[in-house]
């Protein structure tokens, strides 16, 4: 059975955005009890994780934007960087907390600490531009993370799984012309953030290295299973990754609130067997999973602990 670590800091507790807001402090309490209540927390390895250097955040973002969210958090209270994502004053601590928790990760499984590692983190990333917050994202955690582990470890291509309902624009942009980093998302179409149609390739270079499975609302686990097998598969044979990293969005949740998709529990647990078993064929079994969306409390709870034990070969 393979190792699984398990990054998680209360910190990430204090990314305060208020009253009625779905991206809550909740969400993180909601997994890490059910991991305690089930027990499958005991089988994780603790991954403690450190707060990311500046000059890893601006591997993907603008120092003059990094210096923003800094500077915007507020002594007390809560202000608005767009619509429907806020800092509070703890926000760019716990910022650089989720991305550092990634690095942790990524140096826990490339030290061979573990093989395989989930990351419990807020504020989540995928939609974090290199300028701009966006869709309740600071900063690109897994973007910051895939750059990591090509510069401090030498890898030279890494795979991101995205299966979060909602596109990853972020991550897209973040290596949009990038040969280098394989970007494929599943995700709900037309839905926020609106990108993220099937004739978004890439560009320059980085063309066929991004791949967009535009999936209607109603879309099932079966579904989505069959966009891995005929777009993912054939990719990564080609592009043979040496690590896999997943922004694991579970808003696709038929009980999710946020969006339309139908997956199950269950749908979690096979989405996330495919994932492990290309990141075996390919990437030595490595895969860090990172938190994205997920936004009812019970069906995010559940879906975490299908996850993880998709990651351990349960
Ligand atoms: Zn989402």
């Amino acid at each position: 059975m393979p190792r699984v670590g398990f990054a998680y800091h209360p910190l990430f507790l204090e990314h305060d955005t208020g009253p009625f807001h779905p991206e809550s402090p909740e969400r993180l309490t909601a997994i890490v009890n059910r991991l305690r209540a089930t027990g499958l927390i005991d089988k994780t390895w603790p991954i403690e994780p450190d707060p990311a250097d500046l000059s890893w955040i601006e591997t993907i973002h603008e120092p003059s934007y990094v210096r923003s969210v800094r500077e915007t958090c507020p002594a007390e209270g809560i202000v608005r960087l767009d619509a429907d994502t806020v800092v509070s004053p703890k926000s760019f601590d716990a910022a650089l907390l989720a991305a550092g928790a990634v690095l942790s990760a990524v140096d826990a499984v490339m030290e061979g600490r573990v093989q395989r590692a989930f990351c419990a983190v807020r504020p989540p990333g995928h939609h974090a531009l290199p300028g701009r917050a966006m869709g309740f994202c600071l900063f690109n955690n897994v973007a910051i993370g895939a750059r990591y582990a090509q510069r401090k470890h030498g890898l030279a291509r890494v795979l991101i799984v995205d299966f979060d309902v909602h596109h990853g624009n972020g991550t897209q942009a973040a290596f949009y012309d990038d040969p280098s980093v394989l970007y494929f998302s599943s995700h709900q179409f037309p839905h926020y953030p609106g990108t993220g149609r099937a004739e978004e390739r890439g560009v320059g270079e980085g063309t066929g290295f991004t791949i967009n499975a535009p999936l209607p609302p109603g879309t099932r686990g079966e579904d989505v299973l069959r966009a891995i097998d005929s777009l993912l598969v054939p990719a990564v044979e080609s592009f043979r990754p040496e690590i896999v990293l997943v922004s694991a969005g579970f808003d696709g949740h038929i009980d999710d609130p946020l969006a339309r998709f139908e997956l199950t529990d269950e749908d979690y647990l096979e989405i996330t067997r495919r994932i492990a078993a290309l990141a075996a064929k390919q990437a030595q079994g490595r895969v860090i999973s990172v938190l994205e969306g997920g936004y009812n409390l019970s069906a995010l709870a559940r879906s975490v602990e299908a996850h993880i034990q998709g990651l351990a070969g349960l």
